[in-house]
């Protein structure tokens, strides 16, 4: 190792590589990381951080009309966008500052820079205009919204990244597409009193979670006046002559609006790095290939986060890091865990699952049990809100472990995080009975649902 200028380099300053580079180098590796935009990455700069911040900005009229039922007379209020955009820059800038540091603070050396690879050993750095000898190198550069040039008039779309700096905001958005960032950013952007309309190709928004979670968050966002039309794409993209977008659709209706977002998946960042020179494998949607150790097919080249289009999900790519650090340089080689991860959608309700949807249990497991619990959250009885919380257990009957838990309504996230830990753990469902219930919460309901709601024995509701 001694003949190189680096133990490790980094490339790509994400949640992913940051964390790789300060712990590496907090070990006395010689380490480095180049990072072209901002340290951070997508969940600091223009993912999950500024994200949960518009979602908070974005239910504070529901909050101010929920209060006239518990005696407040809230004043008319306003809402100024352009605060919210440099406030939100302001704490990003912040966390910016901090991911640099913790990496500089921890002996590792940073470069504003793009990297590219000459060969398995020798990094190019573009803005130093210099060469670096490396031993292990790991590629962390993460992804990007998937662009969509089948689209006629994509050019006047907007992504996820733009949206969050808008000049202005729009009267009227559609956005495209029926997952994470689709179904968040609608809420937001209605949240916000835009008129907003949401197109999904699909018979039903987030298609990778429970179908009753589905269903209940289609019919709330409705009832809060966000238009969701399912089975349908946008077919072309025009100008106005006033300056407004007019958007064609699969069923032939015509919708103007002021700002078409596009958030139809994330492609990774493998372009014009010297991948393909050096031989190192990409799949099919340009992302790296790597082993169940995040080893590439070059032997001394790692990848880890959304660059390996394997889970693109912020503390993934952190655990991730972890287990290539144990692997590359604590000689202990320690396999990513992918297995039940809980997740949450900051929609509004909340979604917050874990494990599989009544539908995946059903086609790996011959009997199942459901437990279903949909009730008012005390909260919204003296606002008189008219909104249910829905609770869903799925449990396997052979075994009484809790397979899935799904929860749409407030705090749903914070839930799943919880949840998270019974159930990889594979705890049952008589360890949820005997836990003692928090009094008065919403989530008492997940250890007093004592009767399955219903039963599906080899694929049938009995
Ligand atoms: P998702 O994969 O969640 O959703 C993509 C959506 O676009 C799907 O509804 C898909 O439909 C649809 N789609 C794909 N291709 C087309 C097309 N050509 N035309 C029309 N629709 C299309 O991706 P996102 O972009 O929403 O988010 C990217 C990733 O970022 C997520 O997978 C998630 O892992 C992560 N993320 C996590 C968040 C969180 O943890 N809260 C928040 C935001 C993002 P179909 O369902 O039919 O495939």
């Amino acid at each position: 190792m001694a003949g190189y200028d680096y133990d490790l380099f980094v490339i790509g300053g994400g949640s992913g590589g940051v964390r790789a580079a300060r712990v590496a180098a907090a070990m006395g590796k010689r380490v480095a990381i180049a990072e072209e935009y901002r340290f951070g990455g997508t969940c600091v700069i223009r993912g999950c951080v500024p994200k949960k911040l518009y979602v908070y900005a974005s239910q504070f009229p529901e909050h101010f009309a929920d209060a006239a039922g518990y005696g407040w007379t809230v004043p008319e209020a306003s809402f100024d966008w352009p605060t919210l955009v440099a406030n939100k820059d302001k704490e990003i800038a912040r966390l910016e500052a901090i991911y640099k540091r913790n990496v500089e603070g921890s002996g590792g050396e940073t470069f504003h820079s793009r990297a590219r690879l000459v060969d398995p050993h020798s990094i190019y750095l573009v803005g130093e205009d210099r060469t670096v000898s490396v031993d292990q190198i790991l590629i962390a550069t993460g992804g990007r919204p998937a662009p969509h040039p089948a689209l006629a008039g994509h050019e006047h779309c907007i992504f996820s990244n733009e949206a969050f700096d808008l000049k202005e905001l729009p009267k009227a958005i559609m956005i495209e597409g029926g997952g994470y960032i689709a179904v968040e950013f609608a809420n937001i952007f209605h949240g916000l009193g835009v008129d907003t309309t949401l197109v999904y190709r699909g018979k039903e928004i987030l298609s990778r979670f429970d179908m009753d979670l589905r269903r209940s968050l289609h019919e709330t966002m409705e009832k809060k006046g966000i238009r969701i039309l399912c089975h349908s794409v946008s077919e072309w993209v025009r100008k106005t002559p006033e300056g407004r977008l007019n958007v064609v659709l699969s069923g032939g209706q015509t919708l103007t609006v002021d700002q078409v977002m596009l958030a139809i998946g994330r492609i990774p960042n493998t372009e014009n790095m010297g991948l393909e020179g050096i031989g190192v494998e990409l799949g099919k949607t340009g992302a790296i290939v790597v082993d169940d150790y995040s080893r590439t097919n070059v032997d001394n080249i790692w990848a880890i986060g959304d660059v390996t289009n394997r889970v693109q999900l912020t503390p993934v790519a952190i655990h991730e890091a972890m287990c290539f650090v144990e692997t590359a340089f604590k000689g202990n080689p320690t396999k990513p865990d992918h297995d039940t991860i809980p997740t949450a959608v900051f929609s509004q309700p909340e979604i917050g699952t874990v494990g599989l949807s009544e539908d995946e249990a059903v086609k790996r497991f011959a009997d199942i049990e459901i437990y279903r619990a949909s009730f008012r959250p005390m909260r919204h009885t003296l606002s008189g809100r008219d909104e249910k919380m829905l609770m869903k257990l799925v449990v396997d009957s052979a075994s009484r472990k809790v397979i899935g838990a799904h929860i749409l309504g407030p705090d749903a996230g914070e839930m799943a995080q919880l949840l998270g830990i019974p159930i990889k753990a594979g705890l049952t469902k008589d360890d949820f009975d005997r836990t003692m219930a928090v009094h008065p919460t919403a989530a008492e309901e997940l250890v007093t649902m004592y009767k399955p709601t219903y039963r599906v024995k080899n694929g049938e509701r009995v």
